[in-house]
């Protein structure tokens, strides 16, 4: 007999989503608007707080697509782009017919490199080209050294694109990461801290910002009794089905970041006493996770010669999930044109890097599965 799959993050229902899309059938919102998108959007505006003006789209990567189209971003510009993350960060520069430039990581967050990236942007303007836009990622729910970021963003005056789509709920001295940006970008995609089984979210620092996503995102309609259009119009607002499923998601969102801190906590827990593994986690105390997903860092050397393509072998023949962390996109060949600045930690990080099952959903019994692993793995 196999056992059930151990996935590295599944969806995982509240028990009230069911009704609110009940609601949208019994009232025939069976369309993208209707109340569950807007109780979505002032509910994610509740919840992050800061005066934002969130709207509701398709997914993230629609978000982060509009996001650099009201920040101006147009053929030919340069964005800067931190090269370890996911590439949905990275691939709505291309469909701008924008040029990415790809930014190392530092060690304590795993993300943007302040000095890599103020060198960037000092080379690029040497160049010729003011970068058009900072695109800074909070991955696996960490947030980056925003303070410093902000600083260097603010003095060049480039505005900041905030992909926090791993990190809701996660926070920077006590306040909420997409907040921090001059737009911030949401994810509900399916195995996302919470989901919407797909969808995302622009965060807009105003309401005429806000309404300006909304009109690009629903065709980019002319106020007209017929159908007139004066630019370019995308179809990536968000249903009211799936808006209902993220209001429900809504009730449970800090319970389900409790559950993934505590799996965080048992791995911290389980590898303090193994050598050559370490837990990524937070350098301070201004930092606070939502851990979306827990990853480690091996040194082989130090783990008897095995690494980290070992132990997703050995968890894999026991049906568990677990991921190399992300290869890097100045890597990766669909950008090998686009200029790098930094050195090898993000190389490094996905030479030596793993996900571990990180879901909300995770039991007990799981958990020993996942122990008696690594019991084996690291004797
Ligand atoms: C998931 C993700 C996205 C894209 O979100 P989708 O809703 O899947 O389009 C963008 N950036 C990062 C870092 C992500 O993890």
């Amino acid at each position: 007999m196999t056992l059930s799959k151990i996935w590295l993050s599944s969806p995982h229902m509240g028990g009230t989503e069911l009704n609110y899309v009940q609601e949208a059938f019994d009232s025939n919102w069976v369309a993208p608007l209707g109340p569950n998108v807007s109780g979505f959007e002032s509910d994610l505006e509740n919840y992050i707080g800061q005066n934002s003006h969130v709207a509701a789209l398709s997914s993230g990567t629609a978000a982060i697509h509009l996001g650099l189209i009201l920040l101006g971003v147009s053929a030919g510009d340069e964005v800067i782009c931190q090269s370890f993350t996911f590439s949905a960060s990275a691939n709505p520069i291309l469909y701008q017919g924008a040029k990415p430039v790809f930014i190392d990581s530092e060690p304590d967050t795993w993300n943007l490199c302040p000095k890599a990236l103020e060198e960037a942007i000092n080379d690029r303007i040497s160049k010729g080209k003011k970068p058009k836009a900072i695109i800074g990622v909070h991955l696996y729910g960490m947030p980056f050294k925003i303070d410093e970021i902000r600083t260097i963003a603010n003095r060049y005056d480039i505005p900041l694109l905030e992909d926090s789509a791993e990190a809701l709920g996660s926070t920077y001295k006590g306040k909420k990461c997409g907040t921090f940006g001059d737009f911030g970008v949401l994810s509900f995609n399916g195995n996302k801290i919470i989901t919407t089984s797909g969808g995302g979210a622009l965060v807009c620092r105003n309401k005429e910002l806000k309404d300006r996503a909304i009109f690009f995102s629903t065709q980019s309609r002319d106020q007209a009794p017929h159908y007139q259009h004066s630019e370019i119009g995308y179809n990536y607002r968000l249903s009211n089905i799936s808006a209902g499923i993220g209001r429900g998601q809504m009730e449970v969102l800090d319970i389900h970041i409790g559950y993934r801190r505590s799996m965080h906590a048992w791995y911290q827990d389980y590898f303090k006493n193994i050598e050559g593994v370490e837990v990524f986690s937070e350098p301070s105390a201004d930092y606070h996770s939502n851990h979306w997903l827990t990853s480690i860092v091996m040194n082989p050397d130090k783990c008897g010669g095995k690494n980290r393509e070992d132990l997703r072998l050995a968890l894999e023949a026991e049906n568990i999930e677990s991921r190399p962390l992300w290869k890097p996109m100045h890597l990766q060949p669909i950008f090998a044109q686009a200029p790098y600045y930094g050195s090898q930690i993000a190389e490094n990080l996905f030479v030596n890097g793993l996900c571990l099952p990180s879901g909300s959903n995770l039991t007990q019994h799981d958990q020993d599965r996942i122990a008696s692993v690594f019991n084996i793995f690291f004797k």
